[in-house]
């Protein structure tokens, strides 16, 4: 049996889901042979792994490619074929056993250093706090089969850099950064007598700043350095707010946010860090400005009309919705202001058609579970959005897509700034793409719950609990959960 020289510091966490996890890691460093092996600096190095007879979906079509084998060497699939291949006697052979074998699932857009409610942030938390609930927030995305995460927008670096480096079980983090917002915009989260006229005047400014979370500049000049900041600190896009939102106190759903002079001047700079700029955004000028910009990824974007979805499609905009945001059951949503409840229920009757209307204009759809609120919700409000979606899109194939392959291209448009290039594409299963696998029992093509759909949101069960059709997650060929 082959001794794993260093564990990973992760053992300290207290929940039994780490401990679970963990569980699974030794047992495959010790498995010896072609298993990974731990170095000195708790790296996992992954090992060749051979998938036999499993399903494929491989993220592009809409079948199942059945009886097929897989070979991954190293962090990249290598082989795929319906005849055997070939394999050292030391090397892992998983016998699927006619199970699905398809990419990890991709988050377009999380916040996994945004882990408690607005108020408790401002409040009653520092970066300690938040920090040691976004390693249980990312080992459970994970063990949910997401290895890789779009994070637009809080303090992900130093935890970005532990998963890489072996230290803590989580997916691969796309970080922004601080999201970057003018006064009185979607990231302005100061108290109402924080804000005067003049630094005399001007209280403190907010955790959300103080933490890393949001940047509130005005002006070229500001908005500059605080892009510029993030970029400097590893950001693998920039985020910025365009508009107003539902959950933020002192900026209208109607407002548009950042003047053209201040948008522009923030996509060039990121252009020439060669990667884009995602924008939270729900209405028409705002999503017009932005594209005259170069904004590439609209966040949300609920409340755009014809003409503009028509735009969108044209020039290949992704657009990034977390559906819930149309669900009836959103005022159940603890972190919804009362008063905002009617008029967001006017527009979800409005809007209601939105999914649909997107497909039906060839728009291109990233999965998002915008969840921000208390930590341990995190994964049921995930669950009921892959669900809510089937349901918002009629069409279980193109939801899987929006989770896999075309997430997979938005996360290439990071370009050198893509920590995980080296792996291979994201998001499908071809070869020469990264190892990011998970094997789940039965065809999510047909039920989204083999892959945690669930109905429930609020109402589901609030204890942590494994999805029991997911039996194997592999990120960059190694294999965290493994319940074969
Ligand atoms: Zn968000």
């Amino acid at each position: 049996m082959m001794k794993i020289k260093n564990q990973p510091r992760t053992t300290a966490f207290i929940s039994a889901i780490c401990l679970a996890a963990l569980t699974y890691a030794a047992n495959i460093l010790a498995a010896g042979g072609g298993a990974p092996v731990v170095d000195q600096n708790f790296k996992i190095e992954a090992g060749t792994t051979l998938f036999k007879n499993v399903n494929v979906f491989n993220g592009t079509d809409n079948k199942l490619y059945k009886g097929i084998n897989v070979l991954v060497e190293g962090t990249t699939i290598t082989k795929i074929s319906d005849d055997d291949i070939a394999i050292n006697a030391d090397h892992r052979v998983i016998d699927g056993q006619g199970k699905t074998l398809m990419p990890g699932l991709i988050d377009g857009h999380a916040h996994v250093m945004i882990n408690n409610g607005y108020g408790k942030i401002e409040s009653d938390m520092d970066l300690t706090d938040m920090s040691y609930r976004a390693t249980i927030v990312a080992e459970r995305f994970l063990m949910d089969g997401f290895t890789t995460v779009r994070d637009m927008g809080g303090p992900a670096f130093g935890l970005m850099r532990n998963i890489n480096s072996g230290h803590l079980l989580g997916p691969k983090i796309f970080p922004s950064g601080a999201f970057v917002s003018q006064t009185s915009g979607h990231g302005d989260f100061r108290d109402r007598g924080d804000v005067g006229f003049s630094p005399a005047t001007s209280g403190d400014i907010a955790n959300f700043e103080k933490f890393g979370i949001g940047a509130v500049a005005d002006g070229k000049a500001e908005a500059l350095k605080a892009t510029r900041i993030n970029l400097r600190n590893g950001a693998t896009q920039i985020k910025i707010m365009a508009g107003g939102g539902g959950s933020s106190k002192y900026d209208p759903i109607d407002t548009v946010q950042f003047s053209k002079e201040e948008t522009c001047a923030i996509v060039e700079a990121v252009k020439d860090w060669n990667t884009y700029v995602g924008a939270h955004v729900y209405n028409d000028r705002a999503m017009n400005r932005l594209m005259d910009c170069g904004v590439k990824s609209f966040e949300h974007g609920f409340f755009m009309n014809e003409e503009t979805m028509q735009r969108i499609s044209k020039e290949g905009v992704y657009v990034v919705p977390q559906m819930w945001g149309l669900s009836p059951d959103l005022a159940k949503n603890p972190l919804m202001p009362a008063d905002k409840i009617p008029l967001v229920a006017k527009l979800q009757q409005q809007f209601g058609d939105y999914g649909k209307k997107l497909i039906a204009n060839d728009v291109k759809v990233v999965f998002a579970s915008d969840y921000v609120g208390v930590f341990a919700d995190a994964e049921r409000a995930r669950r009921y959005e892959i669900w809510w979606r089937g349901e918002s899109f009629g069409d279980n194939f193109e939801v899987l897509k929006q989770m896999t392959s075309t997430a997979g291209e938005l996360m290439a448009l990071s370009g050198p700034r893509n920590p995980y290039a080296a792996s291979g594409k994201l998001g499908v299963v071809e070869v020469g793409a990264a190892a990011d696998l998970i094997l789940v029992d039965g065809n999510p093509l047909k039920d989204l719950s083999v892959i945690g759909g669930n109905d429930k949101w609020f109402d589901a069960d609030p204890a942590y609990t494994l999805i029991p059709t997911i039996h194997i997650v592999m990120k960059d060929g190694v294999i965290y959960r493994d319940e074969l």
